[in-house]
């Protein structure tokens, strides 16, 4: 039987936060043993916010060492850097000739960046999902695990397919589907109070996979709480409900039940919800956190992780670039 594809992948811009953890990868590496996977370090991407070249090589290097942490395998995933696969360049260029103006203005994500940052607002962010739409039609993939901000992404990226297909005659994209093995995609909250955990959102909003137990405490101890509630079994605020969606994703349904009874008598103390909230947090990460220094020291493997990840997505590539040239119509004399 043929399986299915898979693509992921994330911008190198930054170390890990639980919310990629809880939001992508954890699908991703559930996915390895069933599904056709390649996942990508998505650092063209990240060109939009200029990293100096100083910098861009070890981002790149964090964001593999990171994710080989989180149990990306690959011997059963193809994981490889994006600009090592310049088909991907080649299909964004042709799926651009049929993005419109009105269409990438309109779309949220772009909308959140030229609030955020005024003075950049570059024709690359412009076609941020455009890039995104060939990194996913480039394997033909049908599955996408992503949180809950990406699923508009997902939805362009099977437009511009149907675009091509329309445009050309025939079904040669399949339709891509952001997917989470929970059905709902997931949206980590930060610890701000305000809303989803990011790595833009400011200091203190994002616990990361490579933050120390004292760090992750720390930054607990400060996530914005209340005067606490003033009548049973009320409606919790935003930056409660925040701290509770946390806790359902780290701790277990007992100790969940337990600070939902407490809030819900008037009897809670954030300070001991917020210590047990640290902990299991903690708890949870320290696989990850245990395997980022050791994977980042072995260099030689890192180097063949690389190799070996961008001659299997080139493999892949290559074919569908060869078709998709053949139904444009270009021919060699
Ligand atoms: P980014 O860090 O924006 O490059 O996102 C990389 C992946 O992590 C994407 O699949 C996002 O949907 C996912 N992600 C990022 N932040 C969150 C969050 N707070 N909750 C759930 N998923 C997230």
């Amino acid at each position: 039987m043929i399986k299915e594809t898979v693509v992921s992948g994330i911008r190198s811009t930054g170390k890990l936060h639980i919310g990629n953890y809880y939001g992508a990868v954890k699908n991703f590496v559930q996915m390895q043993h069933e599904y056709n996977c390649y996942f990508f370090i998505a650092d063209l991407h990240s060109l939009t916010t200029h990293p100096t070249p100083q910098d861009l090589h070890g981002n790149i290097k964090q964001v593999l060492v990171e994710y080989l942490a989180c149990g990306i395998d690959p011997e059963t995933t193809t994981i490889y850097i994006q600009s090592d696969v310049p088909e991907v360049s080649e299909l964004y260029l042709y799926l651009n000739m049929n993005a419109y103006l009105g269409e990438l203005e309109r779309a949220t994500s772009f909308k959140d960046k030229v609030r955020a940052n005024p003075d950049n607002v570059n024709a690359g962010l412009l076609t941020y999902p455009v890039l995104m739409a060939a990194d996913i039609l480039i394997h033909r993939a049908t599955k996408v695990p992503v949180g809950k901000d990406q699923e508009q992404h997902l939805e362009m990226a099977r437009t511009f397919g149907n675009r091509f297909n329309r445009l050309y005659s025939n079904e040669y994209f399949p339709e891509p589907y952001a997917f989470s093995y929970s059905n709902n995609l997931v949206k980590v909250p930060g610890l701000d109070g305000k809303g989803k955990m990011g790595k833009s959102e400011g200091e203190g909003n994002a616990v990361y996979l490579s933050d120390s137990p004292e760090v992750i405490r720390k930054k607990v101890s400060r996530a914005v709480t209340d005067s606490g509630p003033t009548a049973e079994n009320q409606d919790k605020p935003e930056a409660i409900q925040n701290l509770f969606d946390l806790m359902k994703i780290v701790s277990s349904a007992d100790t969940l039940a337990h600070f939902e009874e407490q809030y819900n008598k008037m009897a809670i103390r954030y300070g001991d919800f917020k210590k047990q909230l640290a902990e299991d947090m903690i708890v949870t990460t320290a696989p990850m956190r245990e395997r980022i220094n050791e994977i980042a020291a072995d260099t030689a493997y890192l180097r063949q992780v690389a190799k070996h990840g961008a001659l299997k997505a080139r493999e892949s590539a290559q074919k569908t670039i060869r078709e998709v040239r053949e139904i444009i119509g270009f021919k060699s004399f």
